[in-house]
């Protein structure tokens, strides 16, 4: 994983709006408090282009039966229809919890420039923690990943294996 800070990342600038990664991580965290709410798992996700949110969304694999509901893919889709392009290079994707390998592929896909955690996922991340999609030199797009540590008391609920035994 590249160091967060090794470079001015233009991408972490704030746009007209102002919102930073930690402010993009408080959006997200409200979208998880409204996912555990309706009996989903404790994780959401926020896009911005240039600073301002285009996306958010709280997970839905529970209340929708649909395995792939995660909150980053949702958000993802959201950013790509509000953006009119499947292409979010100047995006940042902030998700409360580490992106697993579905939802790390999806922003590879989207050529998302940035990614903010609020947690690590020993278990399931796909950015760095359990495996490294997000900087493989064998894939074509490489997301920079930046780990804020911002632990949310959203606790072990933000887990999935506690949302769905
Ligand atoms: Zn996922």
């Amino acid at each position: 994983m590249r160091a967060p800070d090794a470079r001015p990342d233009p991408a972490s600038a704030p746009g007209p709006e102002g919102l930073l990664d930690d402010d993009l991580l408080g959006l997200a965290a409200g979208a998880a408090r409204d996912a555990a709410a309706a009996g989903d798992a404790a994780i959401g996700a926020v896009v911005a282009h240039r600073g301002v949110v285009v996306s958010t969304r709280g997970e839905e694999v529970v209340r929708s039966g649909d395995p792939t509901a995660h909150a980053a893919v949702l958000a993802l889709r959201d950013a790509a229809a509000a953006l009119s392009s499947w292409r979010l290079l100047d995006c940042v994707l902030a998700v409360t919890l580490e992106p697993c390998v579905m939802c790390t592929g999806a922003a590879i896909l989207a050529r998302v420039g940035r990614v903010v955690i609020g947690e690590r996922d020993a278990l399931g991340g796909a950015c760095g923690s359990r495996i490294d999609l997000a900087s493989d030199p064998r894939l074509n797009h490489a997301i920079e990943v930046v780990v804020l540590g911002r632990r949310t008391e959203l606790g072990r609920r933000s887990s999935r294996r506690a949302a769905r035994p």
